[in-house]
């Protein structure tokens, strides 16, 4: 076994292999800008990135021309959200988002607030799942776009797109979804879905950092997003910049894998993320987060109720890693904003660890770490004035904490 273990992959995930082997040549021999119309470099580069096209938009049952290349989730979803919001503006200023979308979606939101943009941020059930009724009645004739991700991030909740692009489709508004962790881990199709705009991205897909997809559907209806970046007109003059052709053949090549792998990979990384959270979930006191019934089969998101997780991963940090529900912010540590907008209190949120699995998790991994997390939380409860408490059976939510 291999130190550290590596079980962080909603953070990013190691390129593939056969990845990287793909895009070698892109870097030395075949290192042509795709825009060059007058010379074998450009062809070259350009016959690269349209097969990559075809790769990625096979991935999401869409049409090729439908694939705008970006450096990532983050700027396209800056693209859909700043775009329709500037191409829609003569049919309305509303859109409608979640409390849980990620911070590229959140923070484009508040930036065309400013700009005059009304933003309804939709809050979710204790499972992170939207009301679909209130989805329905929060829709007015000025709602240009409902940008809601396909799953999240930290706690693995999927959303019903299905039910959402319908109601979507009934009151005449476009559907983004940021699909960035659903995207080459669970089956995604643009038209069985009824999705007008998504953002994706390589590298949480077992793809290179640094690329990344816009969605844009061309047909029925045809959807427009202003550019956010001007130049050369590039991607349909929806994303001026020479192309990262190395990055995109890697993007293309970490698509097809995806779809051929995906049904294996899924049956043999869900079943050690179940025997992971089976026996994490033996531990007194912990508490799975997000929608068992509707969630990314390689995530489990556990809270170890009266230890700190922060605490916690410096237990075993040097040879596993995971991810705190504390986000470490310039002065303190603030409790994931998302895991607070499932109900979870400060307490809980505290104690929560993220394991994200992969294609590269081995079960002798899983098989440690369950051994060193549940050594880990033991004895820091051993030595927890609130897990003493809690055993001498006193009702802790009735203490009175000072407040700072
Ligand atoms: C990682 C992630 C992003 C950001 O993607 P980048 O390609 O790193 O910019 C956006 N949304 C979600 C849901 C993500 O998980």
């Amino acid at each position: 076994m291999n130190f550290p273990i590596y079980l962080d992959n909603n953070a990013t995930t190691p390129c593939d292999p056969r990845v990287i082997d793909a895009m070698l040549p892109y870097f030395t021999s075949k290192f042509g800008n795709a825009a060059s119309r007058n010379h074998p470099f450009g062809w070259v580069a350009e016959e690269a990135v349209d097969y990559a096209r075809e790769q990625v938009a096979k991935l999401i049952g869409a049409d090729a021309k439908e694939i705008i290349f970006t450096s990532g989730a983050t700027e396209a979803d800056n693209l859909a959200i700043k775009g329709v919001f500037e191409m829609y503006a003569q049919k309305g200023n509303h859109i409608i988002t979640a409390v849980t979308e990620h911070k590229a979606v959140l923070d484009a939101c508040h930036h065309i607030e400013k700009l005059g943009a009304k933003v309804t941020y939709l809050p979710v059930n204790n499972e992170g799942l939207i009301n679909l009724e209130e989805l329905e009645n929060t829709i007015t004739d000025a709602t240009i776009l409902v940008a809601i991700m396909y799953a999240n991030n930290e706690v693995g909740t999927i959303q019903n797109m299905k039910a959402i692009s319908a109601i979507c489709k009934k009151k005449g508004t476009l559907l983004f979804s940021d699909a960035t962790q659903a995207v080459g881990k669970i089956p995604v199709d643009v038209n069985a879905d009824g999705i007008d705009l998504m953002a994706f991205s390589a590298h949480k897909m077992y793809g290179p950092k640094g690329v990344g997809a816009l969605y844009v559907r061309r047909k029925n209806p045809r959807v427009k997003v202003t550019a956010q970046m001007d130049g050369g007109g590039h991607e349909r003059g929806m994303r001026s910049g020479t192309l990262n052709v190395p990055g995109i053949v890697g993007f293309g090549t970490a698509a097809e894998i995806c779809r051929l792998d995906m049904e294996a990979d899924t049956a043999r990384i869900s079943k050690l993320r179940d025997k992971l959270e089976t026996a994490l979930c033996k531990i007194e006191e912990s508490y799975v987060n997000g929608c068992v019934s509707s969630r990314l089969p390689h995530v489990s998101n556990i809270s170890f109720k009266y230890v700190e997780g922060e605490g916690l991963m410096m237990g075993f940090n040097k040879n596993i890693a995971v991810s705190s529900g504390s986000a470490c912010t310039s002065a303190s540590l603030e409790p994931s904003y998302v895991l607070k907008a499932l109900g979870l209190g400060d307490d809980l949120a505290h104690s929560s660890l993220r394991f994200g699995l992969g294609r590269f998790t081995t079960e002798e991994e899983v098989d440690y770490t369950i051994e060193a997390v549940s050594k880990t939380v033991l004895k820091l409860r051993e030595v927890s004035p609130l897990w003493e408490m809690f055993k001498e059976g006193m009702d802790i939510n009735a203490i009175e904490w000072a407040h700072h």
